[in-house]
């Protein structure tokens, strides 16, 4: 299944999450650790996206192709420095298209968006919490993915108000209820705050003195690292982590 990490802190070079470090993001790509629940490999598509440093709406790229085939990824990432990064390696679902589209980050606003699992019995199983998007909504979803109509579903929770952790909750709540079974590794960022849950799937967690770097595996063999128990709402800033039940 999918690798994902998020970054908050200093602006670092992208390329240190996604290459450099030893377990980085393209290691995981390929050689994953801690894969639950099916899935060897992540060769299905990769995408990065990440909060300018001068401000603004979050820049995205993404691509259908493996991590480790995109020739000229190693030097564009080490030129992109950034203290606001979501960054994932997709392996597909059985059944689920293999499109550029269908890569997280989803992107909303300044909203960045991404999934570790799988909704069970999709799409039949979502229909009746899909029921109550916006028709728009559900005519513009990346792709017809069960991460891209979880996007939707969560944006659909912000845009009624609902805090980030709200949203991810009710919408992790509501999926657990319709399609048992789901696994269910969200994570969601606006460049300030990282919400993330792990329901069914590997996510760890560092912080530095003014950084934090969720993952889901680590990306190297610091003693810093900390797993997070399954079943948990991860709330964090650069200063500071919380830990709910979920
Ligand atoms: N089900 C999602 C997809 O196909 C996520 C897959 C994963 O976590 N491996 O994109």
């Amino acid at each position: 299944m999918c690798r994902h990490l998020a970054y908050l802190g200093p602006p670092v070079p992208l390329s240190s999450l996604l290459f450099d470090a030893a377990h980085g993001l393209a290691h995981q790509a390929w050689a994953p650790r801690d894969m639950r629940g099916g899935g060897t490999i992540n060769a299905d598509g990769f995408g990065a996206g990440w909060y300018p440093a001068a401000g603004g709406e979050p820049i995205r790229y993404r691509s259908a192709m493996p991590i480790w085939s995109d020739a000229a990824l190693p030097g564009l990432s080490a030129s992109v420095h950034s203290g606001a990064v979501l960054a994932a390696v997709r392996s597909a679902t059985v059944g689920m298209p293999v499109v550029e589209t269908a890569a997280a980050p989803f992107l909303h606003d300044r909203w960045l968006f991404s999934h570790n699992g799988v909704v069970r019995g999709f799409p039949g199983a979502l229909a009746s919490l899909a029921a109550a998007l916006p028709v728009e909504d559900l005519l513009t979803l990346d792709a017809p993915t069960d991460s891209a109509a979880l996007f939707a579903l969560v944006r659909h929770q912000l845009r009624a108000g609902k805090t980030a952790e709200e949203a991810i909750a009710g919408v992790v709540s509501g999926v657990s209820a319709t399609s048992p079974g789901s696994r269910l590794n969200l994570i969601l960022t606006d460049g300030e705050r990282i919400i993330a849950t792990t329901v069914g799937h590997s996510l760890s967690v560092r912080t530095t003195a003014g950084s934090v770097l969720v993952a889901s595996e680590p990306l190297d063999d610091h003693p810093g690292w900390q797993p997070i128990p399954d079943h948990r709402l991860l709330i964090a800033t650069p200063s500071d982590v919380t830990l709910g039940e979920l």
